[in-house]
């Protein structure tokens, strides 16, 4: 399987998680020991869980998965002297639309996720791990597999880890291509062999998990911060980014930019910046529309809204999210109704079907929608859209309902002079 194109790195960046990618063969285990590799693993063998953990919470990382839940906190919840087994899962399910970095930690530096889910086992006194990847990720499946084949035959997995006497033994599991199993609970049914439909909380994963047992379970990048973390101190990690926002992350920066790609900024970097410095600028200096700050599901901001630094706080202030970091840059030729079809086509056909706002809901936004783009559209309809949208947020069993909702009610309100334009010019067809 060819490599993935990594786009080129920009000079802007700081790169922690993503600094083995240009090296060459950077997915070898020797490439890894060789450039840091392992060396927070062996000093994790020598602090006690509780240090782990306290130093996860020092660096003030928060899941990369888009919740943004501080992970030191959720580490501390897992009951580590339960008398079960306990059990590290990995959410590698990546599939909200504009993101696509865990797929390159997985491409380039696998060993890197390997060694945050050791020190995980070892802060959880866990011995097995379970790598949940998409359906549609397959080949990286093949990937991490080789990965994990080397890292056994190289004694970084399995029995008496790195000549500690630690064991762990990890195993890769496809999923069937559902975004509903990007959900923890849904997630772990999936891995079970259910049905990967979200269940009842209360009891969370932390307590009772895979196979009913503590289970601790985090997203890719999550995982593949704990190195750094552990290896330079929770405080420099925190350090990089803005008080309660630690860190770096991998930004995926799509749509109307010069240079696409994926970046690794710290926490709070201004939005405008990566976009117009990193990224490039828009192409032919047209102007900025609005940017998805991370990941569709998120509440869409105007040009106006973007003069901020991008970390969960700020994000939440001004009503949206800085989610799975997957950045969707919309210029002014960007037609704002086929946008939201474009974006509820994809909710619809991934609801599950269970809940009822979130089966109709999805269905009759879908319609709608295809309605207005067909030429078709009322003028009852925006106001319809907003209201459909508002009553499916928070009715639904998991957060997919309210994915589908926020970005529609974010695009009526703030473009209805979108929609305005197409009643407009339906009055003059007729
Ligand atoms: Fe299924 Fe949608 Fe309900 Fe989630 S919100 S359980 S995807 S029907």
């Amino acid at each position: 399987m060819p490599k993935l194109l990594y786009n080129e790195p920009s000079p802007l960046e700081t790169k922690v998680l993503s600094k083995r990618f240009g090296l060459d063969n950077s997915e070898s285990l020797d490439v890894y020991l060789a450039n840091d590799g392992f060396k927070a693993f062996l000093k994790a063998r020598q602090m006690t869980p509780e240090q782990i953990v306290e130093e996860v919470k020092a660096s003030a990382l928060r899941g990369r998965g888009g919740a943004g839940f501080p992970t030191g906190l959720k580490w501390s919840f897992v009951p580590r002297t339960s008398p079960k087994p306990k059990y590290i899962v990995i959410n590698a399910d990546e599939s909200e639309p504009g993101t696509c970095k865990d797929r390159l930690l997985m491409e380039y530096d696998p060993h890197q996720l390997i060694e945050g889910i050791l020190i995980a086992g070892l802060a959880m006194d866990a011995h097995k791990g379970y790598l949940y990847i998409r359906g549609e990720y397959r080949y990286l499946i093949d990937h991490m597999d080789r990965a994990i084949a080397e890292a056994y035959s190289k004694g970084y997995l399995g029995r008496n880890i790195a000549g500690t006497e630690f064991d762990f033994d990890l195993y890769t599991h496809s999923g069937a291509g559902a975004y509903e199993c990007g959900e923890e609970t849904a997630l772990l049914d999936s891995l079970e062999g259910k049905r990967g439909i979200p269940r009842m909380k209360p009891p969370f994963p932390a307590v009772a998990g895979a196979w009913a047992s503590p289970t601790l379970l985090n997203n890719v990048e999550t995982f593949s911060a704990i190195p750094a973390i552990i290896r330079d101190g929770g405080a420099a990690f925190a350090a990089l980014g803005t008080p309660k926002n630690g860190g770096t992350r991998l930004v995926c920066i799509s749509g109307h930019v010069n240079k696409p790609g994926v970046y690794e900024l710290p926490l709070g970097y201004p939005m405008l910046k990566a976009i117009y410095e990193v990224a490039g600028g828009i192409p032919g200096g047209r102007r900025l529309k609005a940017v998805v700050p991370g990941g569709s599901s998120c509440p869409i901001l105007k040009a106006g809204e973007c003069d901020i630094p991008m970390d969960y706080d700020t994000l939440a202030k001004i009503g949206s999210m800085l989610g799975s970091g997957g950045m969707v840059v919309l210029d002014e030729t960007t037609d704002m109704v086929k946008f939201a079809l474009r974006i509820m086509r994809f909710y619809a056909h991934e609801s599950c079907g269970w809940c009822i706002p979130c089966r109709e809901g999805t269905t009759w936004l879908r319609k709608i929608l295809q309605r207005f783009d067909d030429g078709g559209g009322r003028p009852e309809d925006v106001a319809l859209l907003g209201e459909l949208s508002k009553n499916m947020l928070g009715r639904t069993f998991c957060a997919l309902g309210d994915a589908a909702a926020m970005p529609t009610i974010s695009i009526v309100e703030k473009f209805y002079e979108d929609f305005e334009k197409r009643l407009a010019q339906a009055m003059v067809a007729v």
